[in-house]
């Protein structure tokens, strides 16, 4: 089969790899329609992760079942199934309470797992023709219609995209209402504003520093905000005062935003030399704009070691510096972590096929599997005004 293909840092190929194939009773293989390229693959891409040469990329992926094992049941040959990316058992401890991203058998030893990651499994991506999928009955979703429809992009962001926006406004606790900040605004910091709209938050702020992002959010509706302009903290704060005033008593000190998601996580720009890395940035944006007794959604992606980190700010362990006692003061709720994609699948499915929510609106470019090359190089240097980009297979 065809596969994109990890060479080294900055080197991707697409080139032949054995076929995936049923390993164990419970697997199927999956004949890939579209896969998504995501943020978190360039983490593999540029050398950040230790991924080991030869892997297979790619974890958002949409298609049809090829190959069932005898022992699935859920789940049949030319069912439509998107594949979550998080890789679950579906019965052990930690996923019969719903915490799938948490699964304690997918990968023995391990907490949890994942297509294409380093430390998260033996699983090859879905950058590929093919793609075996284990604990079949629990990691297939199964979709009505068929392969290019009206909504093949709607569903190929349910494998981690939409799943992990909507997981972080479950994170900062987003309800109707509310006021929400969302630093980022690649595809899951778009989706995270979205799902916020969606659970009826009153302003969303979405914060970036590329044109074609900050276009996109306008586009969505949310309030863009861009860091070029200067400190992304008072600019909101100015926005709001502008917007609002104060009209309880005491609520000028209520001037940021009741959730503050992050959407960037251990790659975040230094905000006055957007040239540099600073790990930090983000988090300390967000302890000074939450509002006393707010909510923070932590979603970005935090290694546990950076092969690469930054020579200022940089963290190769993954301890961080953080405004602690301004969290405690206010009484910040903070929540972290991988999506639960258990939790949530099957509902953003349901919001698709009943047209209340169109997420494919994110996606700006299509490619062939074959110009994956192309299109990892352009999308790391954040050229051609990509946002999203699926392959079509
Ligand atoms: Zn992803
Ligand atoms: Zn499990």
């Amino acid at each position: 089969m065809r596969a994109v293909v990890f060479k080294a840092t900055r080197q991707v190929t697409v080139e032949d790899v054995p076929d995936a194939g049923v390993e164990r009773d419970d697997d199927v293989v999956v004949r890939v329609t579209s896969s998504a390229l995501c943020g978190t693959d360039l983490h593999m891409y540029d050398g950040r992760t230790g991924a080991a040469p030869g892997m297979v990329l790619g974890h958002e992926g949409l298609g049809i079942v090829e190959f069932s094992g005898p022992a699935v049941h859920r789940v049949k040959r030319g069912d439509r199934v998107v594949l979550p990316a998080h890789i679950f058992c579906g019965v052990c401890f930690n996923c019969a309470r719903g915490d799938s991203a948490a699964c304690l058998r997918v990968h023995p030893g391990h907490v949890g797992g994942a297509y294409a990651m380093p430390g998260m499994g033996p699983f090859r991506g879905s950058q590929a023709e093919l793609v075996r999928v284990p604990f079949a009955d629990a990691n297939c979703v199964v979709l009505p219609g068929v392969r290019g429809d009206e909504h093949e992009d709607d569903f190929v962001l349910i494998a981690d995209a939409w799943v992990t926006g909507w997981h972080a406004t479950e994170l900062a606790g987003v309800r109707a209402a509310d006021t929400v900040a969302v630093f980022g605004a690649g595809a899951v910091g778009l989706l995270a504003a979205y799902s916020a709209l969606l659970r009826g938050a009153s302003e969303v702020y979405s914060v970036d520093l590329i044109d074609e992002r900050l276009d996109k959010a306008a586009e969505l509706g949310f309030v863009p905000v861009d860091v070029r302009q200067g400190d992304p903290v008072e600019q909101i704060r100015e926005l709001r005062r502008a917007r609002t005033g104060a009209r309880l008593p005491g609520e000028e000190e209520m001037g940021g935003v009741m959730a503050g998601i992050d959407a960037v996580g251990f790659q975040a720009r230094d905000q006055r030399h957007p040239d540099r890395e600073d790990p930090r940035q983000v988090i300390n944006d967000l302890a000074r704009l939450v509002n006393p007794t707010g909510r923070l959604g932590i979603a970005g992606v935090f290694t546990t070691t950076d092969a690469a980190p930054a020579p200022e700010g940089g963290y190769a362990d993954g301890s961080l510096q953080v405004p602690w006692a301004a969290l405690f003061n206010k009484g910040v709720t903070v929540g972290f972590g991988r999506t639960h994609d258990r939790r949530y699948t099957t509902h953003l499915r349901d919001l698709i096929i009943s047209g209340r929510a169109r997420p494919s609106q994110i996606v700006t470019h299509h490619e062939s599997l074959e110009n994956a090359p192309s299109i990892y190089d352009r999308f790391d240097r954040r050229v051609d005004g990509i946002v999203k980009a699926v392959f079509r297979h």
